[in-house]
Order: C-alpha cells, then structure tokens, then sequence
C-alpha cells in the first residue's frame, strides 16, 4: 500500500522562492577584494538569482549544461549557486586554486560550456585560455575597476534575459551542481550533486544536533565556495532564510576576526589551519574582540588538535569537529556529545570530543578489513565505508572508477578508522597515510595531534619512511612557533607519555613550513617528496637527526 502523499519534487527552485519572499531583507553581506563591505539581500539574490537563470536560458544553455565558477566566497557566487541549478544547468564550482594544468583538464572533462569569473581571478583564467573549449567567458565585476573590453560583463548578462521567463519544472534527481575532488589522491574526479541530494543534506546540516541554524543565526562559511558546496552552508542558511556573511579572497585572522564580530556571526565553518590562526590572534591580542555569545564553528578537512579544542574552550568560542568528502556532499559525521555521557569526566569528554563524530542521520557507515566488518570497540581499525542519499554512487564520466564502491553498494572512502561503542568515529589515517611498521600500524594523525599540543609546536605532519627492518618507520617534519624552542629529544619525552616507544617518531626535523593543499591541509605527497632521500642511520634502532 501506498502512502496518500504528493510526490514533490525536492529541488533547489522553492527554497530561493520562499526565501526570496519571506526573508527578503535579511543581509547578504560581502567582502570584497579591497576588503570594503558590499551589502545586498535575499529579495535581491532571489531576483538576480533568477535573472541569471533567464539569461542562461535566452543564451541558449540548456538542462544539464555545465556553467563553472571561477569565484570567491561572495553574494554574486550565491546567485550562481542558486540560479543556475534552478534554470537546469548544472553549476561546476572551480577549486581557483590547482594548477593550470589541472584546472584545464577538469574544465574539459566537465565539457563546461561558460565560465562566470572574478575580475580579480582574470590572471587564473588567462592561463588557461586555449587550452579550454568555454563557449562564453562572463566576468563578474567585485572591484570598483572597468573590466578588459574583451569581456563580456556579468552585470550586462544578467538583462538579457526574457521578462516573463519561468524557470524549467526539474526532476529532483537532476543535476544540480558538480565538483572535483581536489586530487590530493589521483586524478581529479567529478561528482555530480542532484537537487535532491543539496535539499537533504541541507535539512540535515541545519539541525540543532550538527550546525545547528536557525532563521535568526548569521552564517559566515569560510570554507571556500568552490570546494564541497562550501560544506552546504550556502544552500542551508539560504533554506531558512539566516543572514551569510561571505568573506571574499582575504583570509587572515585578523580581518576574519573583525567581521564575526562586526556582523555578530553566529555559525561559522573552516578548516583546523583557519580556527589555529584565530586562536593565535585571539592569544595575542585579548579582549580584543566582542564575538557572539553562543557563536559555534565547525571544523573539518582535516583532524582537529586537541590544543585548538582547549584553545577555542578558554575564548568560549564552541568548536565541534566534521568529517566528510567531497564524494558526500560533504557531511558525514559530526562531533556532538550525547546527553547518555553528560556524566563523564573534563578527560573522558575530551576523548570523545577529538573524535570525528557519529554518523548523521540517513548516512550509514562500517569499517572493513577486507570483506569482515570489524567491531565498533574503539580499537580495530578498519577502512570506513559509507552509503547515504548524498553520497555519490559513481564518479562523472570516468570507466574506470577507481575501486571506490563495493559489490555491495558502500563506498570506500579510503579513511582508516576505529568506531567506539557509542558509534563515535576516530580517522587513524588515510589508507595510504597509516605508517606500518613491523606488522603493526601507527596512526600519523595521532603523533601530529600530540605534537601540536606542545607549546612550542605550531604545526606537525607525520609521514612514513621507508625502512630496511620495520618496512616503514615514522618522521615527524615539525614548525615552531616563532620565539619558541625545542629539541627533537624534548618532542620525543612529550610525545612517550602517551605513546609506546616503537610508536615514537624516529626522526623529528624541523621545517619553516608544511607544504599544503589547494584547500588547506597538509600535502603529505610533497613533504613525501621532500623526504624521498631521507636514510635512516643504520646503527641507531630510533636515531633522531634534525
Ligand atoms: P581530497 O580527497 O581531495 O583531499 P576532500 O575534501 O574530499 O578532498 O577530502 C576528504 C578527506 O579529508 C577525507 O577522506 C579525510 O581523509 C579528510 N578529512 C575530512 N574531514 C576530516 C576530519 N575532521 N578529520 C580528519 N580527516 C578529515
């Protein structure tokens, strides 16, 4: 029997509408490259929202065709974000960051037809004209400076739309909007967002339990816009109608500082490098800022240290910890405490707290050895797989996927895990980042976490190194804090009150800076590079140069 229920498709176009009805005037906030504050609001995103699908449409783009973004976090890529997925094209976020190269060959394989752009990304685009077959180029003006008169101006685009245009009805399970992963693992593969999937994830990002919106919150993603949806920011705080405070291309400390505090942030969403350069402004420079009371971040990207847990506990500022993949959407899991473990103890919670979370609702998850399902003791390790309404069941266009999805129908997220009794996840590692030495694994995230916790440590990445005994043995690459010391012989005592000394990193050199990804997080593949010559002393079972 079936339900009496209307089938509704759940498709981006009704939550511009409503909001463009209901919260008309709640601000759109922008920085713009000279950092000055642009200003708008959701009627007027809804209106230009739905210009630019108008546009799209009379410029003969059609359902399914890919339109890329080559943007900043900003009111105009918003308008993207919902305008064209609500005209039946697909929007192609562009990671401005990649080399031309990469971008060149992702902008190909998507077969995008046109290009939205920044003025000031321009000398991004520049590098790879030729090389790409873009039907149309339309530059976005965000600075007060006339555009080169080769191109066609954005601002002019958005009146050449027909005035009575209806937007097309969509299936839910069309295509809404499509990234690359940022290729830290191979080449760059696509994955295609429905609308379906956009609306779910926002439903359940929004909840009380995860990032917790509501209508009357101010939202400032600092996570870009053109990685992972912005973590479904963008499309959840435009769902309820919430204020979003979107920051441009400037990403210091200070400056981000400056406007949670001016525009009363409430929510906000970063990677751990983002959240460890607040909590080095906020140490220098007390009393500085008046931030929200009840203002809470997520982090994710990469684990979350337990220092930048402390750090963000003694400025009362909540910092809960995320996982997830481009591959879904991205959210995964979500670090909240349950109320069955309001009981225990400042260290215990602490435990739980460094942890990547549980799974939110409608994702499932397992961790595997092989084709066993190992226990959820906090111990076993096994790779994490997961399934869900927004976790991609294939990669765009590519016959060879990669393995990543079992007979079953889980996909392998290429994490190595434990999962506790209480369902809390811990990442050990990416597969390929877990360090196996002597038959025995050790966690590379783990040792980084407890050497970041060391004063004088401001950042440390752990890779393997081949060994002619133990197969691999660990080499803890370490950036001091400026004015702060320490030996390798110190790092190693901190480091062997936690851990066993066969888990101790046998050489620990101190580098100016640990080579990082388009989005952020350590590049392990470089500073595997960097170390490709590394000969461990053949006397010395645990010899420690620097
Ligand atoms: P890429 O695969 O190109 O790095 P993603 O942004 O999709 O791009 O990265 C997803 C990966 O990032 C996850 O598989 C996981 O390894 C890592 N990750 C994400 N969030 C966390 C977190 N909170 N803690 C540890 N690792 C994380």
């Amino acid at each position: 029997m079936l339900g009496t229920m209307m089938q509704f498709p759940l498709t981006l176009a009704p939550i511009l509408e409503r909001t463009g009805r209901l919260f008309g005037a709640v601000e759109i906030v922008s920085r713009l490259p000279d950092k000055s504050i642009h200003r708008s609001n959701y009627a007027g995103v809804c209106g230009r929202a739905r210009a630019l699908a108008a546009a799209l449409a009379a410029g003969g783009v059609g359902r399914g065709d890919r339109i890329a973004t080559l943007m900043w976090n900003h009111v105009w890529h918003l308008e993207a974000y919902f305008g064209v997925p609500v005209s039946g094209s697909v929007l192609h976020m562009l990671n401005l960051r990649l080399h031309p190269d990469e971008l060149a060959y992702i902008v190909n394989h998507a077969g995008d037809r046109v290009l939205l752009v920044d003025d000031v990304l321009l000398p991004v685009y520049e590098k790879l004209r030729g090389r790409v077959n873009l039907e149309r180029v339309i530059v976005v003006p965000t600075t007060g400076q006339g555009l080169p008169p080769e191109y066609e101006n954005y601002e002019d685009f958005l009146k050449q739309g027909a005035a009575g245009y209806e937007a097309p009805q969509l299936d839910e399970n069309e295509a809404a909007a499509m990234c690359y992963t940022s290729g830290t693992t191979g080449v760059p593969k696509g994955v295609i967002y429905s609308h379906r999937s956009l609306v779910l994830h926002s439903f359940c990002e929004a909840l009380p339990d995860y990032f917790g919106l509501s209508q009357s919150d101010c939202v400032l993603p600092i996570v870009p816009m053109f990685h992972a949806n912005a973590w479904g920011c963008p499309y959840a705080a435009g769902m309820l109608g919430a204020k979003q405070v979107l920051p441009g291309p400037n990403l210091d400390a200070i400056g981000l500082l400056d406007l949670l505090e001016q525009e009363k942030v409430t929510r906000s969403a970063g990677v751990p490098t983002i959240w460890m350069g607040i909590l080095a402004a906020l140490d220098q420079h007390p009393g500085r800022w008046k931030l929200q009371p009840g203002l809470r971040v997520l982090s994710g990207g990469s684990a979350l240290p337990e220092s930048l847990l402390r750090g963000f506990d003694r400025h009362a500022i909540e910092i809960r910890q995320a996982w997830g993949m481009t591959e879904m959407s991205p959210i995964g899991t979500v670090c909240t405490v349950k109320s069955s473990l309001s009981e225990m103890s400042e260290g215990e919670r602490m435990a739980v707290r460094t942890k990547q979370g549980t799974q939110v609702p409608f994702v499932e998850i397992r961790a595997m050895v092989g084709e066993r399902e190992v226990p959820w003791d906090g111990e076993t390790m096994g790779e994490l797989h997961v399934r869900g309404p927004w976790i991609a069941a294939s990669y765009y266009n590519l016959p060879d996927q990669q393995g990543r999805w079992t007979a079953d129908g889980w996909f392998r997220t290429g994490d190595v895990v434990t999962i506790d009794r209480e369902g809390y996840v811990k990442i050990a590692d990416r597969a390929k980042d877990l360090i196996k030495s002597g038959g025995e694994w050790i966690s590379s995230v783990d040792l980084e976490n407890a050497l970041m916790d060391h004063p004088a440590v401001r950042e440390a990445a752990v890779i393997a190194i081949p060994h002619p005994k133990w197969a691999e043995r660990p080499l803890a690459a370490v950036v001091l804090k400026d004015g702060h010391d320490a030996t390798p012989e110190e790092l190693r005592s901190h480091l062997a009150r936690k851990f066993n000394r066969w888990q101790l990193p046998d050489a620990i050199v101190f580098v100016p800076e640990i080579p990082r990804t388009s989005v952020g997080k350590f590049q392990k593949s470089r500073l595997r590079e960097m170390f490709a010559d590394w000969e461990w002393e053949p006397t010395a079972e645990a010899a420690v140069k620097s």
